[in-house]
């Protein structure tokens, strides 16, 4: 046999069509409406083959009908169209620019181990990805000077293919990194920049590719090199596989990786955002720079680099975190020990709840919380969460008091509606909606919307979401190479005029996906009453190794085809953004049941909403605070926000649920006036969704959040404490050591109440206490009251705070006064404490040191 050597022909762009390249290389055109039916219309067939990929559809339009569009004028001006709106987005002046215009050299750098930027670039598992895209996607429009690094997996996440049983098997289709959006990033002599990071014994190479998003980029690390052994080009191969050694490898890569190769293009960040812990190991090179380039100690380093750093969580259970045997990690990082020159104690205690725990095992949020000033959860309840879950770290603090916050996560909404939704906020709220995405009195408009409009762009929709499903199963029918007949019946599914629900998310257990199906007569009640006709469109993949989630999808697939249910339940296989845009789209109520509180946020029912669809939820993530707000103006929910123990809850909120479908919601859908046939309390509710959750569940109101309260400061402060050689940082340091060694002689010697016992209410309490500082001075601390109402033989709960001021100094002590205010009767208590305190701080709590009286 002859060496058969392979060889691609591309075709080439007639000059007319050129600016089409300029424009696939910026992914820009996967929010645009404009540039996206520009892509379809060259070969539709073409297009979804590609999973929208423009680059590959490029590279496989043939040669004729290329030639063909350079001379068809309506192909032209359509180009001309998506050109001028794609310079227009380019060059406009961002918010950022406006809001600060001192920060002129910041560069924020944004960290994640995936990326959902669209379905034809598969580095995304889920949310995570999807909320890290669109966190990029909104850096672009508000102008912020953010670069993102990643991994440029050469597997990605799998592809879910079912069997005939309905379980869940994987495929890995290989990137072809050369057939993506993307392109490779050169050093300045002109060859592809290549970094060095340190593994055990050995270096591994990278190479760099950079994602164009809008007016940020990505930059992509990828170990597939030949100069890497077989075990270090699999680094950067498949996303969340392997074992506990593989990701160790992995997340060195992403961390430490990501800094040498912001560092080699010279784009030194001034922030880091860590969006979960993945990436936390990034901390120990940042620290080791310093130390090198600016001969700063570890401390001092240290100091610079958690000012500057910012840490998202979004796990709410402890077994969903990264956590590490200590021996691998020792085994690891001991080129980055040595060159910390720290112990391997010390560097095993960063990773760990208790440093002193020589057994516990090394913990990456730990890492990222002990690296890092900024900390928050993605919802309300899941900062809550995550303050109960890490309130080991400050163990002096009253629980509410753990300095982790929480900014609500948010989805990029010109991505996720439709382009009818799209066309329709233009007509009614005019042109700059996509600008004006938080604010919510410019969305109260979307009140203007005439009924019949919004009704028929929705069925339009709901349509369009069928004849996906009908094309899908067929698609899917035809790989499992069914008979004709079977292919035939394989479509035979769902009808486009019922009330239509979507549940499509990870197949995790706490998600609880067959909920619905727990009294299998009720539910064939439901959905069979033929003048009420209900419909499910389920999708989501299952982790590879989670059984459990497995065993829910099979069972979806096995009451689909229970006679009484085929037409009515489907599940979709491989969910992806393709079909989550499709599905928020096109239903009517986005279904969400999971175990509060384990959903941190959740946001593809905000995806529903900002199409109209309304949420049936349980209270957990995301919809607990919009129902707060909102209540059954925009929606339903299943529950009052009870928790139970796991699953002893499930029968229970099954029954709220089926009550919640029988009387409220397919009534309210299927109550139609007479004349027009058309819901109207439902469309007010729809209504409702759109003017009041688009503008507080995107991601400007988020991304402005972080902004505002996290990188601002943290780019400020870092700066401040970088100046002069890391004069400041110095001083931060010195001053710590001095609270620090001071510490144990800092008493509050006595508390006493100069009011009386019994106080009417408005009757302040004076307390006056006596403080020792030992060789510290009053500048050094706060002396604050902490009081609050208390149950009976409860400890102090929430409590408030107010400062005491110094009166005196004696030879016994100092003596500070205060007052409680009293605005509630009932039964109250309170505590004195001493805080250090220093302006240059990030929090009060960051010395975590406190004494109480
Ligand atoms: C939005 C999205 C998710 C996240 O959905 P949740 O509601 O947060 O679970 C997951 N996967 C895909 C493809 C998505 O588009």
């Amino acid at each position: 046999m002859p060496t058969l050597r392979r060889y691609t022909v591309l075709p080439r762009l007639p000059a007319p069509l050129e600016r089409l390249r300029d424009i696939a290389y910026n992914l820009w055109w996967s929010w645009s409406p404009v540039a996206r039916s520009l892509f379809v219309r060259i070969d539709p067939d073409l297009y979804d083959e590609v999973y929208g990929n423009p680059i590959e559809l490029l590279s496989r339009a043939s040669q004729q009908k290329l030639d063909e569009l350079a001379t068809d004028d309506a192909f032209l001006s359509h180009l001309e169209a998506a050109w001028t709106t794609f310079n227009a987005y380019m060059s406009r002046e961002g918010w950022f620019k406006k809001t600060y215009p001192n920060a002129k050299d910041a560069r924020i750098a944004y960290f994640s181990m995936e990326y959902g930027l669209h379905q034809s670039l598969p580095i995304y598992s889920g949310g995570l990805g999807v909320l890290a895209g669109d966190h990029l996607k909104t850096a672009s429009d508000l102008g912020l000077p953010l670069v993102g690094v990643g991994l440029a997996y050469a597997e990605g996440y799998f592809r879910q293919v079912l069997n005939d049983d309905g379980w869940q098997g994987e495929r890995y289709p290989i990137n072809d990194w050369t057939r993506l959006p993307v392109l490779p990033v050169h050093g300045p002599d002109g060859k592809r920049l290549i970094i060095r990071v340190a593994y055990p014994d050995r270096t591994v190479l990278a190479q760099l590719w950079r994602v164009q998003v809008g007016r940020v980029p990505l930059f992509l690390l990828d170990a597939n090199l030949e100069e890497n052994a077989k075990v270090d080009r699999a680094i950067t191969g498949p996303l969340y596989g392997g074992d506990q050694e593989f990701r160790v490898r992995q997340e060195i890569m992403l961390g430490i990786g990501g800094v040498h190769a912001l560092e080699a293009m010279g784009m030194s960040p001034t922030a880091c955002h860590m969006n979960e812990g993945h990436s936390a190991f990034l901390a120990l090179e940042r620290i080791g720079r310093l130390m090198r380039e600016r001969g700063a100690s570890f401390a001092v380093a240290c100091e610079a680099n958690s000012a500057a750093s910012i840490f998202t969580t979004h796990t709410p259970v402890p077994a969903g975190n990264d956590v590490f045997q200590p021996e691998l990690v020792r085994r690891y990082l001991e080129p980055y020990r040595a060159a910390l020159n720290i112990s391997e104690e010390q560097l095993l205690g960063l990773g760990r709840s208790d440093p002193r725990d020589a057994k516990s095992p090394f913990s990456m949020p730990v890492l990222a919380i002990r690296s890092a000033d900024h900390y928050n959860g993605v919802s309300a309840l899941h900062g809550e969460v995550s303050r109960k879950m890490y309130k080991t770290l400050w163990p002096e603090l009253p629980e509410h008091e753990v300095p982790i916050g929480s900014v609500t996560n948010g989805v990029h909404i010109a991505s996720w509606i439709s382009a009818e939704h799209g066309e329709l906020y233009t007509r009614y709220l005019g042109p700059r909606w996509a600008d004006e995405v938080d604010d919510p009195a410019f969305w109260a408009r979307a009140q203007n919307i005439p009924d019949a409009e919004l009704w028929q762009v929705h069925e339009h929709r709901r349509h369009r979401l069928v004849q996906l499903c009908r094309h899908w199963r067929r698609v899917a029918a035809e790989r499992r190479q069914l008979t004709p007949d079977e292919i035939e019946r394989a479509q035979q599914v769902l009808d486009p005029r019922a009330l239509t629900i979507g549940f499509a998310r990870r197949f995790a257990t706490y998600k609880r996906a067959t909920l619905l199906f727990s009294d299998m007569a009720r539910v064939k009640r439901l959905l069979g009453d033929p003048d009420r006709p209900v419909q499910l469109v389920f999708a989501g993949k299952a982790h590879p190794q989670d059984k459990g989630g497995k065993e829910l999808i099979r069972s979806i697939v096995h009451a689909s085809r229970d006679p009484e249910l085929a037409r009515r339940v489907v599940f979709i296989e491989d969910y992806d953004m393709r079909i989550a845009r499709a599905m928020v789209a096109g239903v009517d109520v986005w279904l969400n049941t999971p175990r509060r509180p384990h959903e941190a946020s959740g946001t593809s029912g905000m995806k529903a909403a900002a199409n109209g669809a309304l949420n049936c939820s349980v209270l957990d993530g995301w919809w607990a605070e919009a129902w707060a707000r909102h209540g059954s103006e925009v929606g339903w929910a299943i529950g009052r926000g009870e928790e139970y123990e796991d699953g002893a809850g499930d029968a229970l909120e099954a029954e709220v649920l089926y009550d919640l479908l029988e009387r409220d919601v397919v009534p309210l859908f299927f109550d139609r006036t007479p004349h027009d046939q058309l819901p109207r309390a439902w469309i007010r509710r729809m209504k409702n969704s759109i003017s009041k959750l688009i503008p507080e569940f995107n991601t400007a109101r988020m991304v402005r959040e972080y902004t505002d309260t996290f990188y601002v400061p943290a780019i400020t402060l870092s700066k401040r404490l970088r100046e002069g050689n890391l004069a400041e940082a110095e001083r931060l340091t010195t001053w710590k050591e001095k609270v620090r060694a001071a510490w144990p002689h800092v008493a509050i010697q006595s508390v006493n109440v100069r009011s009386k016992e019994q106080l009417y209410v408005g009757e302040p309490l004076d307390v006056e206490a006596l403080v020792h500082l030992g060789s510290l001075t009053p500048d050094d601390v706060v002396v604050e009251l902490y009081h609050g109402q208390v149950a009976a033989g409860q400890d102090l709960p929430r409590g408030d705070v107010v400062p005491m001021k110094l009166v005196s100094r004696t030879e016994h002590g100092h003596l500070y006064r205060g007052s409680i205010p009293t605005k509630d009767s009932g039964s109250h208590a309170f505590a004195a404490r001493v805080m250090p305190h220093n302006p240059i701080l990030t929090h009060p709590y960051e010395t975590n040191l406190v004494r109480w009286g």
